[in-house]
């Protein structure tokens, strides 16, 4: 078996080229018992910690207010909240970047070296 990009020999058995990287074969998921407990904690943990914060952000009861001050109070939270789920977007998409690079990384150094 030889690399498509470098046409360096390659094992079959192989997911990444040793050589230049390119992806040979979809490598696949973790399946141990520690990553199976996270991704269900993580799973039920995640809507209720987004319940809690959307039922307790006291955001709306002062942008619906009357009085201009309080009003005021409401809008300034609003924005607040529209930058910080942008940002929290970004910081997720960024993570799950490294993530997929750091498990390319791993992928090679488990499977590539033998
Ligand atoms: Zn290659």
């Amino acid at each position: 078996m030889i690399c498509s990009v470098c046409h360096q020999p390659i094992l079959p058995q192989y997911y990444f080229c040793p050589n230049c990287g390119t992806k040979i074969n979809s490598a696949p998921l973790s399946t141990s018992v520690r990553t199976q407990a996270w991704v269900y904690a993580f799973s039920i943990a995640l809507p209720m910690i987004a319940f809690l914060f959307v039922t307790r952000w006291p955001g709306m009861k002062y942008y619906k207010s009357l009085d201009p001050k309080t009003k005021r109070i409401g809008q300034i939270a609003w924005a607040l909240l529209i930058i910080s789920t942008i940002v929290t977007i970004w910081l997720v998409y960024t993570w799950t970047q490294s993530m997929i690079q750091s498990s390319i990384n791993s992928i090679n150094t488990d499977f590539g070296g033998l």
